[in-house]
């Protein structure tokens, strides 16, 4: 049964990114019809396609690029996210150190020059997406995750970060809620972006950099065809000498792709904007994007007109893995949303706050959480994947790196770890969505006590695998 004020709250939240939802939205591009040529042909107009073909211009202004998306430009992940680009390549450093100990002052060092990198663009080019170095904030609720944030932030010092360990004043010092019971403030290493912006300030640079892009336009195969490669399309084709996948969770063109990813609906909730007195109510400083510590976890962030993001917790697949876009609505997931975003800020919740907008976007899930790389038919093509939930920064960097492999240039960036392994692949069906659920009830269960994990959780950190949103 709904709560009466969570199900009021939500009553007139529209079914749709807040991101994309904006009076200025670009009219869609023609689809391709006809066969064309091209150097490069990229597949997908998310963040990963979209900086490819950026970069590859910047690299060699005489190449000639063709981009195809399926709809529109950053109507996927690219436009539904929470906006947090982070610095991290590893989604996070915790899971960076686990996997690629050896290598994290490097990887730090490439992810700090790509945020670096991505915030001189969007001034270059005059990208008005609200890029804005906020850091950021992470909040125990509970005591269990308040027990490792010393040894967290000294890891996190030793490789360079301006961070402090916060006792549960400070941490509702920094934004006011009843359940922070300790936390971390990063002073850098990520910035708010608004990411349906920033895609379709992309999307115009790259069009002003002469690339070729066709909206509506499904590539339906992937052929060899003379030295290059040919893409059909539904009324055209594309054949290029190279091609690059940036296709996130999407059925791959390659069918080797999907069996290391998994696509897992996460969602989130938008409000109105604050009125000065609910904003002042929480005393949310520097405006940081935040988020909270539980295996389940919740982001959130402020707009530049003082709505609050409200994302996360629940990581949903649904067996078998289709996507349909029907699934990015949930309406049991944005109840149990509203509610814990009104069990975090009691004080919103008597001022009558409520959501403009309630959605949901698949993440390319794998099994070690950040992006893997590869290449086919010789080198022509390349493609990137299974950024977790942490792409909005990583996908230029893995950009860069498409573009490396594809002009064989042995780099800093492709002889690393990062680049050169995969992650485990997850089992075929049915064996799959059994895993999964059996994951999340165990993530579950291990928050509601006090962090422990059970004996499928010990396996699956024994053997370097797990689920995460
Ligand atoms: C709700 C949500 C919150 C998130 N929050 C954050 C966050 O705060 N910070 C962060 O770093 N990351 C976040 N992420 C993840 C981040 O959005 C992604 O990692 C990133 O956008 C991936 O970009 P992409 O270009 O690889 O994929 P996508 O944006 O999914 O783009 C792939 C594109 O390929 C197209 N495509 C697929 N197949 C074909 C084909 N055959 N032909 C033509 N086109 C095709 C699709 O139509 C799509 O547009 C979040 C994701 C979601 C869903």
């Amino acid at each position: 049964m709904i709560d009466p004020q969570v199900a009021r709250s939500l009553a007139g939240a529209a079914p749709r990114s807040f991101w994309l939802d904006q009076p200025d939205a670009p009219e869609p591009l023609p689809a391709l019809t006809g066969n064309v040529t091209a150097d490069l042909a990229i597949v997908g107009g998310g963040f990963t396609g979209l900086w490819t073909a950026l970069l590859a211009r910047e690299r060699d202004p005489s190449l000639d690029v063709v981009l195809v998306e399926a709809r529109t430009v950053g109507w996927a992940a690219s436009g539904r996210n929470g906006g947090f680009c982070s610095a991290s390549l590893t989604h996070g450093l915790a899971n960076g150190l686990a996997r690629f100990p050896a290598e994290m002052p490097l990887l730090e060092r490439l992810g700090a020059q790509n945020l670096r990198e991505i915030g001189e663009t969007i001034a270059s080019r005059g990208i008005d997406c609200d890029f804005s170095l906020t850091g950021e904030l992470a909040f125990a609720t509970a005591p269990w995750q308040a027990e490792g944030l010393a040894d967290e932030a000294a890891a996190a010092r030793a490789l360079g970060h301006d961070v402090e360990v916060l006792d549960a004043t400070a941490a509702r010092g920094e934004l006011d809620s009843p359940l922070f019971a300790g936390g971390l403030r990063y002073a850098g290493g990520n910035a708010m972006v608004e990411p349906g912006r920033l895609a379709w300030g992309l999307r115009d640079a790259c069009l002003r950099a002469g690339v070729r892009i066709y909206e509506n336009t499904p590539a339906r195969s992937l052929t060899a065809a003379g030295a290059g490669l040919s893409l059909t399309t539904p009324y055209g084709s594309v054949r290029a000498g190279r091609v690059a996948l940036g296709t996130g969770a999407f059925r791959p063109l390659l069918r080797r792709i999907g069996s290391y990813v998994l696509p897992v609906w996460d969602y989130a909730l938008m409000t109105e904007p604050l009125t000065a007195a609910q904003l002042a109510s929480l005393g949310w400083k520097d405006r940081r994007g935040a988020s909270d510590l539980g295996n389940q976890f919740h982001y959130f962030r402020l707009t530049r007109d003082d709505r609050i993001l409200w994302g996360g917790y629940d990581a949903v697949y649904y067996n078998g893995g289709r996507i349909h876009e029907e699934q990015a609505q949930r309406p049991q997931t944005f109840a149990k949303l509203a509610e814990q975003f009104f069990a975090t800020f009691p004080q919103l919740a008597d001022g009558g706050v409520s959501f403009s907008h309630a959605w949901g976007g698949v993440i390319d899930t794998c099994s070690r959480f950040c992006p893997f790389f590869g290449t086919a038919y010789g080198g022509r093509l390349a493609y990137a994947a299974g950024y977790t939930g942490l792409g909005v920064g990583a996908t230029r960097f893995a950009a860069q790196v498409l573009l490396d492999l594809l002009e064989k240039s042995d780099s800093e960036r492709t002889r690393l770890t990062l680049v050169t392994t995969k992650p485990i692949p997850f089992p075929p069906e049915p064996l799959r969505s059994a895993v999964v659920q059996l994951t999340r009830s165990s993530l579950a269960r291990a928050d509601r006590n006090e962090g422990r994990r059970d004996g499928w959780l010990r396996l699956l950190d024994r053997l370097g695998l797990g689920f995460d949103s």
